[in-house]
């Protein structure tokens, strides 16, 4: 039977994060009352001029740098000419054949893929291309009720990034790790807070499968309506089988546009493409080419780390896994506070532990962002201190934290108020050592005779006498010594 790979490539549009629009002074405000944000140039009235933002050019470039593309020396605004109702200009300012910004790449990076799939990544580090990211205005948006439709124009108008990728991507879990991956860079830069389900970031899946062996791609199907980053990856999943088993048996397929329907987890059909539009564009004559050398200076002084710069630096500064890097830079603000903990603090990598595991999990169980966290970083770098220089154990700093997270207070109160002091005196220890013999002569002989997984029963008799405050590395130390 013959095999068959997948070919895909995206169309990213990311709204930009401006206080007002693209050509206009209207504000962009998510979830505003409809169409109270226009003016005559948004609302595309005959004679109205329109005013470049200064902010969405910067942030344009700002993406362009961040991403490794060429910024040419000029670029210009074209109109793409179309008719549609939620467009009353009947054209769209674009960029046509002098975008912003060429070329570029999106890094993955394991754990931007998909969790159940981060044990078999096919190609790591890849990187996929990009062909293009230009700027351009989003036309209003339609709501479809029963009987009617409405159009608010508060979207009209607004910047949006076209980020349009080479044919790079190989698997549904590739599409979900450059969507991971780009979503992150827009944040990060505070390009735009990019969350799918605002629409402020929108993909089209471009989708094509070709028998191994062969060099030419297959036809492209495109599928839209895809509104989560899973959306995109089980479209795909359902998308590439179909398109196999049309060629298996013995059909063809044509260029179309299909709807992925997320609660059916199926794609249809929407239209053919008969033939490729002609959108007849030209050079806006409103708006003069952009000179770019002044905005591609202004957004360099302004580029933030790289997410994969902050991973490396906390690996190579701190010590923590690669893993544990990756975790703590997927979040801006969980990065800031484990960096603020980790400066200040003697083992970084423990303060990383306690961050990963329990600060995550307590989190998580109030439902409170890392902003909100009661426990400040300097706090959580006194419990780990404490821990580390054995005044208290583990176990007791678990109880600890708990109660610094609830009620606020200083690790060092906490401990002196419920006088949980690890015991490490060593005379203290080895009564309760005797104690734990004495007591259970099974295991202390299974021990001799070699079991030496009855150390770890008579380790938990010590602790349990001491009530939990002794020592246990000293504990364990003394048990073993008495037994040999
Ligand atoms: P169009 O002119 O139809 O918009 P483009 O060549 O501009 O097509 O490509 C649009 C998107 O489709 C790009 O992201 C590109 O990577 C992707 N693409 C192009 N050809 C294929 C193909 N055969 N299979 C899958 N994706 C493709
Ligand atoms: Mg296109
Ligand atoms: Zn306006």
């Amino acid at each position: 039977m013959t095999e068959f790979i997948a070919t895909i490539g995206l169309e990213v549009h990311v709204q930009l994060k401006t206080r007002s629009k693209m050509f206009c002074a209207c504000a962009v405000e998510y979830g505003a009352e409809p169409n109270t944000n226009v003016c005559p140039v948004c609302l595309g009235m005959p004679g109205a001029l329109p005013v470049m933002n200064a902010e969405a050019l910067q942030l344009t470039a700002l993406a362009g740098i961040m991403l490794g593309c060429e910024i040419g020396p000029v670029c210009k605004f074209d109109r793409k000419n179309y008719f549609y109702p939620d467009m009353p200009k009947n054209y769209q300012i674009s960029q046509y054949d002098q975008p912003f910004c060429l070329g570029g790449h999106v890094p993955l990076h394991d754990l931007a893929y998909p969790k159940d799939a981060q044990k078999s990544i096919a190609t790591p580090d890849k990187k996929v291309r990009l062909v293009r990211i230009h700027l351009e205005e989003d036309v209003a948006k339609s709501f479809h009720m029963e009987t009617a439709t409405g159009i608010d124009f508060n979207r009209a108008g607004t910047p949006l990034l076209e980020i349009v990728g080479e044919p790079d991507i190989a698997s549904p879990e590739e599409a979900f790790a450059y969507l991971t991956v780009l979503q992150q860079v827009m944040i990060y830069g505070g390009i735009s807070d990019a969350d799918m389900e605002k629409g402020q970031l929108r993909c089209d899946v471009n989708v094509s499968v070709r028998p191994v062996g062969t060099e030419k791609f297959g036809t492209k199907i495109e599928v839209k309506n895809l509104n989560s980053i899973s959306g995109v990856r089980r479209a795909l999943a359902y998308e590439i089988p179909r398109q196999i088993e049309v060629l298996r048996s013995g059909g063809t397929l044509q260029q179309e546009t299909r709807r992925w329907d997320d609660a059916r987890g199926e794609t249809s059909l929407m239209r053919i493409k008969e033939s490729a539009h002609d959108y007849r564009y030209f050079p806006d004559p409103d708006l003069l080419p952009v000179k770019t050398r002044d905005l591609v200076a202004a957004a360099s002084s302004r580029k933030p780390e790289l997410p994969w710069e902050k991973r490396a630096r906390f690996v190579s500064d701190f010590g923590v896994s690669d893993y544990d890097a990756a975790v703590l830079a997927n979040d801006l603000d969980l990065a800031s506070y484990f960096e603020s903990a980790a400066r200040a603090a003697k083992k970084p990598k423990n303060v990383a532990n306690w961050i990963l595991n329990d600060l995550q999990s307590a989190l998580s169980s109030t439902g409170a962002l890392i902003r909100e966290c009661p426990v400040p970083p300097a706090a959580l770098d006194e419990l780990v201190n404490l821990i580390d220089n054995g005044t208290i154990n583990s176990k007791q700093g678990k109880e600890v934290f708990a109660e610094m997270f609830s009620s606020g207070k200083a690790a060092a109160t906490i401990v002196q108020e419920k006088g949980l002091k690890q015991e490490s005196d060593a005379g203290a220890i080895e009564a309760f050592v005797d104690q734990a013999i004495e007591a259970h002569p099974g295991p202390v002989a299974d021990y001799k005779a070699g079991k030496t997984s009855a150390l770890n029963f008579l380790k938990g008799q010590v602790m349990k006498l001491s009530k939990g405050k002794a020592n246990p590395a000293l504990a364990g130390e003394i048990l073993e010594k008495k037994l040999t």
